[in-house]
C-alpha cells in the first residue's frame, strides 16, 4: 500500500483492493508468454507485468513505473484532451 500525491494535489492511494488508481500493463509479447503457461495463479500474473501505472481520478495524469518497481515513476503523462 502506498500513497502518491499527484501534481494536481490529489492524494492517490492503492490501499483498497480492488481500486481504480492502479493498473497493470502487459506488452503483447508478455501476454503471449503468459498464454503459453498452463494454469497460472493470479498472484503470479501480477508479478509478470511490464509496467505499473497509476491514474489520477481528478486530472487524468498517468504515472508509469518500471517493471522493477520503485517509488519514482519512469514517465508522467498529462491528459491533452
Ligand atoms: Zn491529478
Amino acid at each position: 500500500m502506498a500513497h502518491l500525491v499527484c501534481r494536481c494535489g490529489y492524494d492517490m492511494w492503492n490501499g483498497e483492493s480492488p481500486n481504480d488508481i492502479e493498473f497493470w500493463v502487459y506488452s503483447d509479447k508478455t501476454m503471449d508468454e503468459i498464454s503459453m503457461e498452463d494454469n497460472i495463479p493470479f498472484l503470479s500474473l501480477h508479478s509478470k507485468h511490464d509496467h505499473n501505472v497509476w491514474r489520477c481520478p481528478k486530472c487524468g495524469r498517468l504515472y508509469v513505473f518500471s517493471e522493477n518497481g520503485g517509488t519514482v515513476p519512469e514517465h508522467i503523462y498529462r491528459l491533452e484532451e
